[in-house]
């Protein structure tokens, strides 16, 4: 089965903690990278403090939506993350979009992730590993795309 991860990061070397939560990501037990996209930067949203680095990875996986935002949270805290205040800036955040198409609604995981379709640095790096991608419940991802048209993204080298 294939999740998808969503990664972001605005503290400390932003690409470098992107790339060490893909490898993490690799490692942990029951997951396997399979792909990831390219890093993108964009401005926070709901959040202070610089721009964000995004990606987003799809990891091979035997593990359910649980036992997935277990290991989300296991690599977060591996890298130290605070959280002083509400949307503080963090080193690392890491987002479960997709299981499969598992569709999940308890009070500790949503899955689809709710505002996944709401957000261009989601979106842009989901389309280009998985362009034919469908959100269970609201259809192909590229959809979404022209409504999220205003919020400014760039792809990095
Ligand atoms: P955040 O501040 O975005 O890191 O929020 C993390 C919290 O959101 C965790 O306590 C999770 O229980 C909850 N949550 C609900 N659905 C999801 C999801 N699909 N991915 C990540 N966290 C989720």
């Amino acid at each position: 089965m294939i999740a998808y991860v969503g990664i972001g990061a605005n503290l400390g070397d932003a690409r470098a903690n992107v790339r060490d939560a893909l490898a993490r990501l690799d490692a942990y037990p029951g997951c396997r990278l399979h792909a990831a996209s390219g890093c993108w930067r964009t401005a926070p949203i709901d959040s202070s403090g610089d721009d964000y680095i995004n990606a987003v990875a799809a990891v091979d996986t035997g593990l359910d939506a649980h036992a997935l935002l277990a290991a989300l949270m296991d690599i977060e805290q591996a890298h130290g993350r605070e959280r002083p205040y509400r949307n503080a800036p963090r080193t690392l955040d890491l987002d479960l979009l997709l299981v499969g198409d598992a569709v999940v609604d308890t009070p500790t995981l949503t899955v689809p992730h709710p505002r996944m379709h709401e957000r261009a640095f989601v979106l842009a790096p989901l389309l280009e590993i998985a362009p034919d991608i469908a959100i269970p419940g609201r259809g192909r991802a590229a959809d979404f795309l022209p409504g999220v048209a205003g919020q400014a993204i760039a792809r990095l080298d």
